[in-house]
């Protein structure tokens, strides 16, 4: 990384051992300029150089690097145990630079339920016709470990809970068969945080985030991150895609990433409580044919979950009796859980996916999407409840 974060002295940084104090201080100082304890926005795009040509700040010019994006990019760092984190302007920019940067660029395998924007990246841009990509149920380890034989493979992706069906991946376990084959194993970390799972310690060759989600933690900005460990083969051209290609994250996003981040550890814990309490309740309803929530623990995924994960997350799926007419009909009723994709803020918000993914979509008509947010969990469950009445 160019250019020094603007902060305080870095041995008060590596003398922080807990979680909660790293998302408030970790890559952020008192401004020594100023003394201010937010850290500055910095949204000038060039720095001026010496007399002699040389920058003294380190700074250059923002889209090689840029003090604010820094500090978020040490920040997520030491979050999720790694050396080096890259941000991008999207989650998707991401995605799409660990694809171009994994060294090999050999075959992709790909989890057979997962976030529905790789499926267009691959279906509707250059990216499905340079990368050959397999898709595979993760949960059952045998169909891993014959995938990466099969062929050469490059790239292992996980995602762990998936996107719809909330499935548990055994991190460690695909990290071992992914290496045994030569190839990365990259997670998408987005629905867990690292505060409720760290891929590196498991064996992780990268860990993504799209930070839209529940970093930012309030729909309000957008950016992706990728964290990598020490000597990664990964970290150079990461870093030359950011730079060269220009998807970086702005300024703006990246502070509003920081000041998510403060409150991170918080915010999940109180999304975790509110999403078993709602799986629960929505359990005991006989219009509601199943509830995918690795917390309950009849899901096949909560064993797992409780190894891998300190909590269970905040995304749950569930299944109306009736199939998509009554799912959407059940939709329509609610007063204030939010009818819009995405997912991490404070609202609580429900989706339809097989009609917002269309005719691809593999998710079962009948699923609700369902991002547990922060408000009374009482009153979350009274609209379910009146919206699964009649
Ligand atoms: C939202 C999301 C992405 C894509 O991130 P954007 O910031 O929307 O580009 C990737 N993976 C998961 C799991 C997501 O939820």
């Amino acid at each position: 990384m160019t250019g020094k974060i603007p902060n305080g002295p870095a041995s008060k940084e590596t003398s922080i051992v807990h979680f909660e104090t790293k998302a408030i201080h970790a890559g952020r100082g008192v401004d020594p300029a100023t003394g201010a304890i937010s850290i500055p926005l910095h949204t000038s795009t060039t720095f001026e150089r010496s007399a002699d040509g040389s920058f003294p700040s380190g700074f250059e010019y923002t889209r090689d690097a840029n003090p604010t994006r820094n500090a978020f990019e040490a920040a997520m760092a030491a979050l999720e145990g790694g050396q080096e984190a890259i941000a991008f302007a999207s989650g998707m920019a991401a995605i799409a630079a660990i694809f171009e940067a994994h060294p090999s660029r050999g075959r992709v395998i790909l989890p057979n339920d997962m976030y529905f924007g790789i499926r267009s990246l691959i279906d509707e841009t250059d990216v499905g016709s340079r990368f050959e990509f397999a898709p595979v149920d993760m949960r059952n380890l045998e169909d891993v470990r014959s995938a990466v034989k099969a062929r050469p493979t490059g790239l292992v992706w996980i995602e762990t809970p998936s996107n719809p069906m909330i499935r548990l991946v055994d991190i460690a376990a695909v990290c071992q068969i992914a290496h045994e084959a030569g190839a990365l194993a990259v997670v998408d970390n987005t629905w867990a945080t690292p505060v409720l799972q760290r891929p590196l310690e498991l064996g992780a060759d990268a860990v993504m985030h799209s930070a839209t989600k529940y970093i930012g933690g309030h729909s309000d900005m957008m950016a992706g991150v990728v964290v990598v460990p020490s000597f990664s083969a990964l970290e150079r051209p990461l870093r030359m895609i950011q730079k060269h290609k220009g998807s970086v994250a702005a300024p703006f996003d990246c502070w509003l990433a920081l000041r998510g981040l403060q409150t991170l550890p918080v915010r999940m814990r109180a999304h975790c409580d509110g999403a078993l309490k709602v799986a629960n309740a929505l359990s005991a309803l006989p219009r509601v044919e199943k509830v995918l929530f690795p917390g309950l623990a009849s899901d096949p995924g909560h064993d797992l979950a409780k190894r891998q994960m300190t909590g269970f997350g905040a995304m749950l799926s569930f299944i109306v009796a009736g199939g998509a007419d009554a799912a959407m009909a059940m939709a329509g009723r609610l007063k204030l859980v939010v009818r819009a994709t995405s997912l991490g803020g404070t609202h609580s918000l429900i989706e339809h996916r097989a009609s917002v993914e269309g005719p691809k979509s593999m998710a079962p008509g009948g699923l609700l999407r369902m991002s547990v947010g922060l408000e009374h969990v009482q009153d979350i469950i009274d609209d379910l409840m009146q919206a699964l009445a009649d």
